[in-house]
C-alpha cells in the first residue's frame, strides 16, 4: 500500500476541472503530474467563456420545457440553442436520456444538489484568492435582464423557488437595475438580481492556478497526447501518450467532451455530447458595467473582464469541431442593442470569435467520482455550462475520493455509472 503523502496521480486534461483537481490534490501532499495534448494549455473550454460563478444557476440544463425548446430553436439558424439533426445511435440514445431528465422530479431532486455545489465552490473561490490564485474575482452579483413582460413573469419565478432554496434573489425594475449598475445604459422591462453571483477573468484563473500547481511541486505535461491505457485486470498501470507511458497510482480523467472517447478505449460508457459555444471580446466597450448579466430571452452572457467586455452565448449541440457558425455568432451580436442600446453590431467588426465546446451529460449534472469497473480511475466532466462554477468544489470532491474519505456532499447522482458500466 504506497503512504497518501507519496502516492502518484496522473491528471488527464488542464481545464478548469484538471487544474483544480491538481491543486486540491497537491496541497494535500499528493504527488500530481497534469497532461494535456494542448501546448501551454491552448485554447480549451475553460479559456475563453463568460467566466460566471453561478449559485443563481441551480436549475440543471435537462428542465420540463427544455426538450420542446430545442424542438422549437431548431429550425432557428440564429437561435441560442440547435441540434444539429443526424443519424447516430449515441445522439439518438442521449437525446432520449434527455428527454427522460426533463422532469419536475429531476430538477427537484437536482436543485438543492447543485445549489450546494454551488456556494461550496464560491467559498474555495473567496480561499484561492486568499492564497495568491489571482483571477480578478468580482462579487458583485448577476443580473438576469428581461426584455419583456413574459420573461420577467418567468425569471420572476425561479427567483422565487432560489429564495425557497436559500438562495438571494431581487426582483428589480427597470429604474431599480439602472441604480444598481449605471455604468451601462440599459432598454429592459426589469431584472433579478443574484447578489451571490460572481464573475472572474478564466484564462487568468488558469494561468494563475498553473503558476501555484508548478511552484508547489506538481508537474504539467504539456503537448501529450492521451491515446489509450495500460491495463492489468482491474487497475489501471499507465497511461500511453504520444510522449510515452506515464505510470501511476490514481488516475483522473478531466478530459472535458473528449473523455468519452478515452473511457471508450476501457470499455466505459459515458455519455456526453458536445455543446459548442461562442464568445466575443471587445477590448475598449463603449460602455463598462460592473456586474455581469444575462440577457434572457437570447441566452447572452455578459461579463466585464478588466477594461473589456465579454458577450458569450449558444448551445449547438452535437459538433465536435471548433468551426464557426457566423449565422450563430451573428445570433449573439444582434441581440445585445435589444437590451444596451448604445451597442452596434458594428462595433464587433474585426473581432474574432472564440469557440468552446462544454461537455454536456443528458441529465445536465456533471459526473463526479469513481467507476466501478476499475479500481483506480476517478472521473470529473460533464460540467456543461457550469464548470468554472464548479471547478473548486470539483477538484475537492475528487480529491477526497481519492483519499476514499466521505465527501461533504452526497455524490451518489453525480456516479459516472449512472447511465451504466
Ligand atoms: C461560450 C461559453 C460560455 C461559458 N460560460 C461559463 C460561465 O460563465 N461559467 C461557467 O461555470 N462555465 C461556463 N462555460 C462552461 C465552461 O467553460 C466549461 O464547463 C468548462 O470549461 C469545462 O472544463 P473542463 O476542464 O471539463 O474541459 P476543458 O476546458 O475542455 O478541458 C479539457 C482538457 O482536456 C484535454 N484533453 C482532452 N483529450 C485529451 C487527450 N486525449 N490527451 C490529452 N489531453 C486531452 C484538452 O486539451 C483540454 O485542455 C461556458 C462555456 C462556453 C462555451
Amino acid at each position: 500500500m504506497v503512504a497518501n503523502s507519496c502516492k502518484k496521480i496522473v491528471i488527464v486534461g488542464g481545464g478548469i476541472i484538471g487544474l483544480s483537481t491538481a491543486y486540491a490534490a497537491i496541497c494535500e501532499g499528493l504527488q500530481v503530474t497534469v497532461v494535456d495534448r494542448l501546448s501551454n494549455f491552448g485554447d480549451n473550454c475553460s479559456r475563453g467563456n463568460a467566466g460566471m460563478i453561478v449559485p443563481s444557476h441551480f436549475i440543471p440544463l435537462a428542465a420540463p420545457g427544455a426538450f420542446s425548446n430545442a424542438i422549437k430553436w431548431m429550425m432557428d439558424p440564429e437561435s441560442p440553442f440547435h441540434v444539429k439533426p443526424r443519424l447516430s445511435w449515441d445522439l439518438m440514445k442521449w437525446g432520449m436520456r434527455f428527454f427522460l431528465a426533463c422532469t419536475e422530479t429531476q430538477v427537484g431532486q437536482a436543485a438543492p444538489l447543485l445549489r450546494d455545489l454551488s456556494f461550496a465552490s464560491r467559498d474555495l473561490y473567496l480561499q484561492w484568492s486568499d492564497s495568491g490564485i489571482d483571477c480578478s474575482l468580482a462579487k458583485k452579483g448577476l443580473l438576469m435582464l428581461c426584455k419583456s413582460e413574459t420573461a420577467m413573469v418567468e425569471e420572476s419565478e425561479i427567483a422565487h423557488r432560489a429564495r425557497d432554496l436559500g438562495i438571494p434573489a431581487q426582483t428589480l425594475n427597470a429604474s431599480e437595475t439602472s441604480a444598481l449598475d449605471p455604468n451601462i445604459t440599459m432598454d429592459i422591462e426589469g431584472s433579478i438580481y443574484y447578489p451571490k453571483d460572481c464573475h472572474l477573468d478564466p484564462s487568468q484563473l488558469l494561468s494563475s492556478l498553473k503558476e501555484k500547481i508548478i511552484s508547489l511541486g506538481g508537474k504539467i505535461q504539456h503537448d501529450c497526447l492521451v491515446t489509450g491505457w495500460k491495463t492489468n485486470g482491474q487497475k489501471i498501470i499507465a497511461l500511453e501518450t504520444k510522449q510515452g507511458e506515464i505510470e501511476a497510482d490514481e488516475f483522473v480523467l478531466c478530459g472535458g467532451i473528449w473523455s468519452e472517447g478515452l473511457v471508450k478505449k476501457l470499455k466505459l460508457k459515458l455519455p456526453l455530447l458536445p455543446g459548442k459555444g461562442y464568445s466575443l471580446t471587445l477590448p475598449n466597450p463603449i460602455e463598462l458595467p460592473t456586474v455581469c448579466s444575462i440577457l434572457c430571452e437570447s441566452k447572452v452572457a455578459v461579463t466585464p473582464i478588466g477594461s473589456g467586455l465579454r458577450f458569450g452565448g449558444t448551445m449547438q449541440l452535437g459538433e465536435l469541431n471548433q468551426s464557426i457558425d457566423p449565422r450563430r455568432v451573428y445570433g449573439i451580436l444582434k441581440s445585445i442593442p435589444f437590451y444596451m442600446p448604445q451597442f452596434r453590431v458594428q462595433h464587433f467588426e474585426g473581432i474574432q470569435p472564440w469557440c468552446g465546446l462544454r461537455p454536456v451529460s443528458p441529465d445536465g449534472l456533471p459526473y463526479i467520482g469513481r467507476t466501478n469497473a476499475w479500481k483506480n480511475l476517478t472521473i470529473a466532466t460533464g460540467h456543461a455550462m457550469m464548470g468554472i462554477s464548479l471547478g473548486p468544489i470539483t477538484g475537492e470532491l475528487v480529491n477526497n475520493v481519492l483519499h476514499r474519505r466521505p465527501t461533504k456532499i452526497n455524490i451518489e447522482r453525480l456516479s459516472p455509472d449512472r447511465y451504466g458500466i
